[in-house]
C-alpha cells in the first residue's frame, strides 16, 4: 500500500496535511466508521478521497449536490484517478464509461446522488462492484430538522446494513443535536469515532458592528478592500440588487447572486467571480455551496445570519489559501425580529423551534461578546484551547460594566407580567411610557414601572439583546414570542451572582449614523 504522504504529494500536490486531515485519513484507511465534522475549506474531502486510493476496492462517495460531485470527479481525473459520478445530470456516455470503469476494476471513486439510492438496481450493482468504503459528504442533509434535508439521505444507512463496509461522514454543522440526529440514521446508533477537529480558521479576522448605518457600513469596508474578491450576504433578494448596484456607484465592480435568478445567470455570475479578480458578489446564502474560489479576501454580512453554524460556514469561504481575509458582520434589532420570526413560522415542533430560539442566542451571544470573539465562537463548536489574537475584541478590548441592576431591572419586568410580554412593552413599563397597553393592563401600577429612564428606548434594546447573547431570555414561540427566562436568569433575579455587560453597544444605541466616507 502506498505511503500516505507519498500519495498526498504525488497525486494531490500538497506538501502536507492540514490541521486534523491525517488523524482522519488514518482511521478511515483502517476501516473505522468515521464521523468527522470540519469547517468549510477545512479539506473534507481529501479525507476520504485520500483513503479510498490507499484501500482496495470502491469508494462510493455520497454528495447532494451535482455541481461539486462532477468537479471533484474532474479534478480526480485530471490527477490520474479513476472517479466518475452517476447522476441525473450525466450524458449517456458518460454513464457508459462509469460502467466500463466499474466493470473493468480502474473506478477507484463512484460519486451519487442520494436519489439513486431509492432504485433497487444502485443497491444490487454496489454489492456487485466491490464497494469497500461508503463516504457521506454533507452528512447534516440526513437531519430532519436541518434547513438542508434530503430525504434519500435516510436511506444511507439501509445501504450501509446491505453493503456491511464503512462509513466515514463529513461535515461543517456540528451542533451536539445534529450530530446525535447522524449517528442515529446513518450509524443506527453505533458511536462512530468522531474528530472534531480544526475548526480555527486563524487567517480569518472576526468583526461584527451594530448595524446602524448599512449601507455605508457596507460601502466603507468594501472601499477599504479595493481591488480584492469579497462576498457580501444580504438577507434579501432585493437586497442583493440594490447593494451591488449602491458598490458600482462607488466605483466598485460588483454582481448579485440569488435563487430568483435564472439558471444561466446563476452560472454566469459563479463563473465571473471564480474567474475575474477583484470582483464583489452580492448574494444570498443560496451562492457558495459549490463555490471554491482559495483568494476570496473578505466577506460581509450585511445582515445577520440565520444561525452560528451558518454565520461559521459563510465567513469560511474566505481566505481558503491561509493568507489573511477579513469579516464583517452587522446585526440590529430588525435582524433578530426576522430571525425569530422565520423561526416561528416555521413548520418545526415548539420544542424545536425553542431550540432555534437557543441557536440564534448563541449567535447574539457571539455579536455582543465580552472577550475574544474566537474564543466563543470554536468554543460553541466544543474547541476550547485557542489563541487568536485576530478578532476586533482581540484589537479593542470591549467597554463593559457590571450590569446587574439594569438586567434585574428588566427581570423584574417579566416576572411581574407574568413572562407574557415581549421586549418592546417591557421597555415602555420600564421607560414609565403612557401607551395605551400600559394603561388597559394597568402596567402603570407596577413597581417597576418608569424604574429604568436612565437608559433610552434604544438603549434597553441593546440590553434585551445582550441578555439574548447570554440566553438570560428565549422568545415563547407558545406565547407569541413574549420573552421567558431561562434557568440561567434566576441567580441573577436572587442576586446570587453579577453579569458584565458590553458599555460601547449600549452606547453605540444612542449614536447618530456615520457617513459614507
Ligand atoms: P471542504 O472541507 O469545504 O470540502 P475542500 O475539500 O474543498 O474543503 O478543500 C478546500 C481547499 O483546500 C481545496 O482547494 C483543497 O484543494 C485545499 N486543500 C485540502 N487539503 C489540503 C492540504 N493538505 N494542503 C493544501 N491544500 C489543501
Amino acid at each position: 500500500m502506498p505511503a500516505a504522504d507519498a500519495l498526498l504529494k504525488d497525486i494531490f500536490g500538497f506538501d502536507g496535511f492540514r490541521p486534523g486531515q491525517e488523524e482522519i485519513v488514518q482511521a478511515v484507511t483502517a476501516g473505522e466508521n468515521v464521523l468527522a465534522i470540519m469547517p468549510t475549506g477545512g479539506g473534507k474531502s481529501l479525507c476520504f478521497q485520500l483513503p479510498a486510493l490507499m484501500r482496495e476496492g470502491v469508494t462510493v462517495v455520497i454528495s447532494p449536490l451535482i455541481a461539486l460531485m462532477r468537479d471533484q470527479v474532474r479534478a480526480l481525473q485530471e490527477v490520474g484517478v479513476g472517479a466518475g459520478a452517476l447522476t441525473s445530470g450525466n450524458t449517456p456516455e458518460e454513464t457508459d464509461a462509469v460502467w466500463e470503469g466499474l466493470e473493468a476494476g480502474t473506478l477507484k471513486l463512484l460519486y451519487m446522488a442520494p436519489e439513486r439510492l431509492a432504485s433497487g438496481a444502485a443497491m444490487g450493482m454496489l454489492r456487485r462492484v466491490g464497494v469497500r468504503l461508503i463516504a457521506v459528504d454533507e452528512a447534516h442533509c440526513v437531519s430532519q430538522w436541518g434547513h438542508d434535508f434530503r430525504p434519500d439521505y435516510l436511506r444511507i444507512g439501509e445501504l450501509r446494513r446491505t453493503l456491511d463496509v464503512p462509513l466515514a461522514a463529513f461535515t461543517a454543522t456540528a451542533d451536539a443535536e445534529t450530530q446525535a440526529e447522524i449517528v442515529q440514521k446513518l450509524f443506527d446508533g453505533q458511536a462512530p469515532r468522531a474528530f472534531l477537529r480544526g475548526f480555527d480558521r486563524p487567517n480569518i479576522h472576526l468583526m461584527f458592528a451594530a448595524k446602524n448605518a448599512p449601507r455605508a457600513q457596507i460601502l466603507n469596508f468594501a472601499a477599504a478592500r479595493r481591488g480584492q474578491s469579497g462576498i457580501v450576504y444580504c438577507g434579501t433578494r432585493a437586497k442583493t440588487e440594490g447593494l451591488s448596484r449602491a458598490l458600482n456607484e462607488a466605483g466598485q465592480t460588483a454582481i448579485h447572486y440569488h435563487g430568483g435568478m435564472d439558471p444561466e445567470d446563476r452560472r454566469i455570475a459563479e463563473t465571473r467571480f471564480q474567474r475575474e479578480d477583484g470582483l464583489i458578489v452580492c448574494a444570498t446564502v443560496a451562492f457558495g455551496m459549490g463555490v471554491d474560489k482559495p483568494d476570496i479576501r473578505w466577506v460581509a454580512h450585511a445582515d445577520l445570519p440565520k444561525s452560528i453554524e451558518a454565520y461559521y460556514q459563510e465567513i469560511g469561504r474566505a481566505g481558503r489559501d491561509g493568507a489573511p481575509a477579513e469579516t464583517l458582520t452587522l446585526y440590529g434589532p430588525e435582524d433578530i425580529r426576522l430571525r425569530r420570526n422565520q423561526i416561528d413560522e416555521g413548520l418545526a415542533p415548539s420544542e424545536r423551534r425553542a431550540a432555534d430560539h437557543g441557536r440564534l442566542n448563541a449567535l447574539l451571544g457571539l455579536a455582543e461578546a465580552l472577550n475574544c470573539r474566537r474564543q466563543s465562537l470554536l468554543g460553541y463548536f466544543g474547541e476550547t484551547e485557542i489563541t487568536c489574537g485576530n478578532c476586533d475584541l482581540c484589537d479593542t478590548p470591549a467597554d463593559t460594566f457590571d450590569g446587574t441592576t439594569a438586567v434585574r431591572k428588566a427581570l423584574s419586568a417579566m416576572l411581574r407580567t407574568e413572562e407574557w410580554f415581549g421586549a418592546g412593552h417591557l421597555i415602555d413599563i420600564l421607560l414609565g411610557a403612557d401607551t395605551d397597553k400600559i394603561r388597559q393592563r394597568g402596567h402603570d401600577g407596577l413597581p417597576t414601572y418608569g424604574v429604568g429612564k436612565e437608559y433610552s428606548k434604544p438603549q434597553w434594546q441593546a440590553i434585551f439583546r445582550q441578555m439574548m447573547g447570554h440566553d438570560l431570555v428565549r422568545p415563547d414561540p407558545e406565547r407569541h414570542g413574549a420573552l421567558r427566562m431561562t434557568d440561567a436568569a434566576l441567580p441573577i433575579l436572587r442576586d446570587e451572582t453579577s453579569i458584565t455587560l458590553r458599555r460601547d453597544t449600549i452606547k453605540a444605541a444612542a449614536v447618530r449614523r456615520p457617513a459614507v466616507k
